[in-house]
């Protein structure tokens, strides 16, 4: 199975919304949250295009990566969801270090809140995430689709109605 970054992210969130996005079963055209997250992506840094190049690693695409400095900047609406956030990045560090760039750091940004946060991928990150992959191949193997949550971030989770509306 190839795990993406966004594995990476939903395994941190919510085991069914993992399941679910893995069987391809895929509700984000139904969300307006997720519609605003990616309005906030494309006009936060309009200039960016030029300074910044995209980054294709096979399994999960970069937006903005600074080549020179060896920066991946990953741009997020709010910080709810902070750790899944983190260890997203953390996980295209880990893909970069795979490809033969060690030494790549990250910033997470908030434009909203007018936040960064620098993120830097340790040997005991490696090795948990390495940990998490396994999991992830788990948790999709399973025939049954995990529990729903209940989290207040359920309602607005792309999956809401999926999970929640009889
Ligand atoms: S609505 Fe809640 S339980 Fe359902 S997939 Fe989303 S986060 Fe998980």
């Amino acid at each position: 199975m190839i795990i993406t970054a966004t594995h990476i992210n939903y395994y941190h969130i919510c085991h069914r919304k993992l399941w679910l996005f893995s069987r391809g079963i895929q509700m984000e055209h139904t969300s307006e949250v997720v519609e605003e997250a990616k309005l906030i992506h494309e006009s936060s840094y309009p200039q960016r295009s030029s300074k910044y190049t995209e980054l294709d690693l096979g399994v999960a695409k970069i937006d903005f990566y600074d080549e020179k400095n060896k920066v991946v900047h990953e741009i997020k609406k709010s910080r709810k969801m902070e750790t899944a956030h983190q260890w997203q990045v953390k996980y295209y560090l880990l893909l970069l270090r795979r490809a033969g760039v060690p030494e790549a750091t990250a910033i997470l940004e908030y434009p909203t809140l007018k936040k960064t946060m620098e993120v830097f991928l340790s040997d005991d990150d490696a090795h948990y995430l390495e940990e998490v992959e396994q999991e992830i191949e788990q948790i999709t193997r399973q025939e049954k689709v995990p529990e729903k949550i209940n989290k207040s971030f359920c309602k607005k989770c792309s999956y809401y109605d999926l999970c929640w509306v009889e």
